[in-house]
């Protein structure tokens, strides 16, 4: 194939789940059966938490494996507790580094990051770029509950991020929750790319069900459809910035 139909060009959409609480028997079951029939056909990626200390390596392993087999696979980061995700002390870096190495080391053949709380500060991102994965932790809205001065990246399309170290990594940024999906936001049609995202326990609530069931329904209507893992393989973004110059 030649090298230019490798590059992706044209308006995408791509979705991706949060799984926090794989362990959860209903949350799972719930995404399971989502991400085998997803609404508007979509491939979900799942963007795994993995286990805390004291959880069930074995069951979480299992489901990963079932995850994987069914869309695209990425690293979620919680780095303080599964019910709090952004970083309080230590090297949030080496923490990336040692999950992706973890999952690595049993066969889980991730291809994009995520991390908790929209988290990523240079060294992650370092972390990243060095596992070889895509990073999904932009985003296109400035998330509600952040300190205004809060480490966040803030972009509204995919783009090379040069780092220090001198490699590059290539940023998806989420662009849609479901609330902002179901009520249309994404106005008229801007962004190459739609990345719309939701979690695991969303699927607990039907409300939220019947949101994301629609908005997917009227993505499939609006934009082609593809998946995190191919645009990780194949998006070559126009635009590069250094990370430096990229934190909102
Ligand atoms: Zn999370």
């Amino acid at each position: 194939m030649p090298h230019t139909e490798e590059i992706l060009h044209g308006r995408y959409a791509v979705v991706s789940c949060h799984v926090e609480q794989p362990l959860d028997d209903e949350a799972w079951r719930r995404f399971s059966r989502l991400q085998k029939r997803p609404p508007g056909g979509f491939p979900i990626a799942a963007l795994m938490r993995p286990p805390a200390a004291g959880e069930d390596e074995g069951l979480w392993l299992e489901r990963a494996r079932e995850a994987e087999a069914h869309g695209p696979f990425g690293l979620h980061t919680h780095w303080t507790a599964p019910d709090h995700a952004r970083p309080t002390n230590g090297d949030p870096a080496a923490v990336v580094r040692e999950q992706g190495e973890w999952l690595r080391s049993k066969d889980l053949k991730a291809q994009l990051f995520c991390g908790g709380g929209w988290y990523i500060d240079e060294g992650v991102a370092e972390a990243v770029a060095e596992l070889g994965y895509a990073d999904c932790t932009a985003t296109a809205f400035r998330p509600d509950y952040l300190e205004p001065d809060a480490q966040h990246l803030q972009l509204g399309e995919p783009t090379w991020l040069e780092l220090a170290s001198g490699e590059r990594l290539l940023e998806i940024p989420t662009t849609h929750s479901i609330g902002m999906l179901a009520r249309g936001l994404w106005g008229p049609f801007r962004r190459p790319v739609v990345h719309a995202y939701f979690h695991d326990t969303d699927l607990l609530s039907k409300r939220r069900r019947a949101a994301l069931s629609f908005g997917l329904t009227f993505l499939y209507l609006k934009r082609t459809r593809t998946d995190l893992g191919e645009l990780q393989r194949r998006l070559r973004p126009e635009k590069t910035m250094s990370f430096a110059n990229s934190r909102a």
